[in-house]
């Protein structure tokens, strides 16, 4: 049967403006990462860019090296696109984004324009897509000149193959050069995407200042720390985890002992709050102002379900934030 969208998707989420753009995000976004490539169940990988789409999630996140294997992420999308979204491209927000490794060679994993040229090509291939709506530079990669890269972002939007560009990960001295060059280019960065959630906390010193300071929205990604910050690692590490999982980018050795037990005293934060971690961990990144989205990873509709339940409480009492803080410092 074909799909028709939840006709009141809309008034389930929340939306804000992502920095000095007009443009407008999903507070939550959805990242195809993990769990859409094609080692994964296409099924569920469909199921949940309806469920998402149902709930006013209008942001997914690529790359062109999502899978395993590389790529299939793009594909498993354009397809899922095709099958089910056709005439909804208007109300998308796709993004992808070049500079890790992703084909052989001396061009197929840095920041040169060779490689962000190549890869939007390919990536638009892949995804069937006439366009992106975000396009990002993956990384800084320590050698490029950033000149060189933002040069190529630019030409990527005059050329109509993206309407937006953002950074990912860029160190606070390369982020501030390329917001000036890409802004007298009159492509401003629109966003900047970096790791963010209670467990990883970089940014706070001055990534996030430097992108509110100047006009860049900002999106975090691992919010849940991988699976971390939910309830999932609490008693061990099921068979049906990131951690335990092959093509997992989260290590058993990432799972310690001391974030488990910060793990266990959040949870009854959370409980007390009637939020699952799960929730609690995605409203606490999201009470910042500065922050336009985060981006969740999920491996099943009922975990979208509950993240997306984040939402229906943000606030945070002074005590409450307080005893994070405190447990967090443990
Ligand atoms: P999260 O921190 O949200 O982790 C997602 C994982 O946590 C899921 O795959 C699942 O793991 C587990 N999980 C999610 N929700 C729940 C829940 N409610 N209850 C229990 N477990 C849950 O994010 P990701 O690390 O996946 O990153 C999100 C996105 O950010 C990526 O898809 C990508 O788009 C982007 N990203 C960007 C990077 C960059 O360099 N710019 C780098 C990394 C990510 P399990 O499989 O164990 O069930």
């Amino acid at each position: 049967m074909k799909y028709q969208p939840s006709a009141d998707r809309y008034s389930k989420m929340q939306y804000k403006y992502c920095g000095n753009s007009g443009l407008l995000l999903p507070r939550i976004s959805l990242g195809l990462w993990h769990n859409f490539g094609s080692v994964d169940d296409f099924g569920v990988a469909t199921d949940m860019i309806k469920y998402a789409f149902d709930s006013g999630v209008t942001h997914f996140d690529l790359a062109n090296n999502y899978g395993p294997v590389p790529g299939s992420a793009e594909i498993n999308f354009g397809k899922i696109l095709k099958e089910n979204f056709q005439g909804y491209r208007d109300e998308l927000i796709i993004s992808s984004k070049a500079g890790h490794e992703m084909w052989n060679g001396p061009y197929g994993g840095n920041s040169s324009r060779k490689n962000l040229m190549a890869s939007i090509d390919q990536s638009l291939h892949r995804t069937g897509l006439d366009y992106f709506d975000i396009f990002y530079s993956h990384r800084f990669d320590g050698v490029t000149p950033v000149e060189e890269t933002m040069q190529a972002l630019i030409d990527i939007v005059k050329q109509g193959k993206a309407l937006y560009v953002g950074i990912s990960k860029y160190p606070p001295v390369q982020a501030k050069a390329a917001y000036e060059i890409l802004r007298s280019a009159g492509v401003p960065c629109l966003i900047s995407q970096y790791r963010y959630s209670m467990f990883e906390r970089a940014v706070e010193a001055e990534s996030l200042p430097l992108a509110a300071e100047q006009g860049s929205g900002f999106i975090a990604f691992s919010p849940l720390a991988q699976g971390l910050l939910t309830n999932k690692y609490l008693h061990g590490i099921p068979e049906h985890s990131r951690a335990a999982r092959a093509t997992g980018f989260l290590k058993v050795d990432q799972v310690t002992e001391d974030k488990v037990e910060k793990a266990r005293r959040l949870n009854e934060v959370a409980v007390r709050r009637g939020q699952t971690l799960a929730e609690m961990a995605l409203a606490w990144v999201l009470k910042d102002e500065r922050m336009t989205s985060v981006i969740v990873g999920a491996s099943s509709v009922k975990q979208l379900a509950d993240n997306l339940h984040a939402l229906d409480n943000l606030a945070f009492t002074d005590e409450e934030l307080a005893e994070i803080e405190g447990i967090l410092r443990l």
